[in-house]
């Protein structure tokens, strides 16, 4: 095993990895920017190395700097947690070309997948049924026109290099094409400097649904079952559970089987997730994310696997010691997403946080890299920690979710907890019964 990895991330996830880390004896490095040089991540890990000033990309997205750091500690490689840095193939290329392992998959698969018109592509020929579309990007309007045409409207245009939902924009008559076209086109150029665009058809009630793989060097491949990451606002996930409230366990193994025979095929190496809308009982797959999800914990709190543990093995060249037989799901476990924001303009509230008192008891977990007396910077996501709540079936899990919520205390700044707190106790949640639109429509009318 590795003696000492870097860590090329900060906040929770930071703190996340380093503890799988020293549970299995292995030094850390963090590395951080000026504004973060007090930060818990830091202050957990063994060693640190400041990378540069609090714009992210000047530190934690300064490839030579982390390069520099990974040098002079001599760490022998490189956790890129999520975001940041963690699906940029040149980045995993570099970081080899200096003889030091990355933490997840093939850089060639990493690229593949972060093009979402060519991932689309190859999953469909390796037997992954996809969101019907374009068959490529589109180039012009006509084109558009008549791939609307042959799949019905409501279509969706999307960016190839989209991520965080940005360049997505819905057309529900030819009407109203050409704008969606050259709206998503704007974003996308804005956002990701490629305007490249694909259109989908638009599903009108579906579920996310989402499949955890794990790979290693020999050719073996695991899921480990699903996740449900309906609950969205502006297609971003606030709220996700394992298992679905939708799927049985046959429809669980069918479409599990399907990922895992093309991954083989494949020959994706690390965890990855395969995400997919569930309409009528069939899955349409939308993106493929090369790296740990901010989701993970749930798959872990039923499975009883440490992704990380699992991610820091086969990078190593270790095996997958357990075959899919041996992955039982118990239980059930949601998380809730705190993010430092009003709960109902979601404006950002960062700033000194002056009483931080996690819950806790049985099957509760807390990841955050928050404490009484810090102080939130400006400058990065607003994420500040994840409420992870598992119990035997989903109701005890809804009833200690609600318990947990109530105990939770954030003073000085806004956060979104009291949000999930009147999401308890709705009766759709409890039921289970809702699609990707729902918190969407929920927030309009408790708005109204
Ligand atoms: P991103 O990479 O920006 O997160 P995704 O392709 O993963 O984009 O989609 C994010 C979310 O957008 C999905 O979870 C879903 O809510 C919505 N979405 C994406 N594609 C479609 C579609 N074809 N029909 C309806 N909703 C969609």
């Amino acid at each position: 095993m590795f003696d000492k990895i870097l860590i090329a991330n900060r906040g929770e996830i930071a703190m996340r990895i380093n503890r799988a880390c020293h549970e299995m004896g292995i030094k850390t490095v963090a590395i951080h920017s000026t504004a973060d040089a007090n930060a818990m991540h830091v202050r957990m890990a063994d060693e640190s190395v400041c990378v540069g000033p609090a714009p992210a990309s000047g530190s934690y997205l300064n490839i030579p700097a982390i390069v520099t750091a990974c040098e002079i500690t001599g760490a022998q490689a490189v956790h890129p947690g999520y975001g940041f840095l963690s699906e940029n193939a040149r980045f995993a290329e570099i970081i080899e070309e200096h003889g030091l392992t990355f933490i997840g998959p093939k850089p060639a698969h990493i690229r593949l997948m972060g093009d979402k018109i060519e991932a689309k592509k190859a999953v469909k020929r390796l037997g992954i049924p996809v969101v019907p579309g374009s068959d490529g990007g589109i180039t012009n309007d006509d084109e558009a026109k008549s791939v609307a045409a042959s799949v019905g409207y409501p279509v969706l245009v999307k960016a190839s290099a989209g991520g965080g939902g940005r360049g997505m924009k819905v057309a529900r008559n030819e009407g109203e094409l050409s704008l969606a076209l050259s709206m998503a086109r704007t974003e996308a150029k804005a956002a990701f400097g490629d305007d490249t665009v694909y259109l989908e058809k638009y599903l009108e009630l579906p579920r996310h649904i989402e499949i955890q793989v794990l790979a290693d060097r020999f050719g073996k491949v695991v899921h480990l079952g699903e996740r449900d990451c309906s609950l969205q606002r502006r297609h971003q996930k606030v709220w996700e559970e394992a298992g679905s409230p939708a799927l049985n366990a046959e429809a669980r193994d069918k479409i599990g089987q399907t990922v895992t025979d093309a991954l083989t095929e494949l020959g994706y190496l690390g965890v990855g997730t395969v995400e997919f809308l569930y309409e009528n009982g069939e899955f349409y797959f939308i993106e493929m994310n090369t790296r740990l999800q901010v989701e993970h914990p749930v798959t872990e709190m039923i499975t009883g696997l440490d992704l990380v543990r699992e991610q820091l093995r086969v990078a190593h060249g270790g095996a997958i010691g357990f075959s899919q037989a041996d992955v039982t799901f118990s239980g059930h476990a949601i998380e809730c997403r705190i993010n430092a924001e009003n709960s109902k303009t979601f404006r950002p509230s960062p700033g000194l946080i002056k009483d931080f008192h996690v819950p806790g008891g049985l099957g509760v977990r807390v990841d955050s890299a928050a404490y009484s007396g810090y102080r939130i910077p400006p400058y990065y996501d607003s994420l500040i920690g994840k409420l992870i709540v598992h119990g035997k079936n989903r109701t005890e899990c809804l009833m200690r979710l609600r318990r947990c919520l109530s105990e939770f205390v954030i003073d000085g700044i806004e956060t979104t907890i009291p949000l999930f707190q009147s999401l308890v106790t709705e009766a759709n949640i409890i039921d289970g019964d809702y699609s990707i639109h729902w918190l969407e429509n929920f927030l309009k009318r408790t708005s109204a």
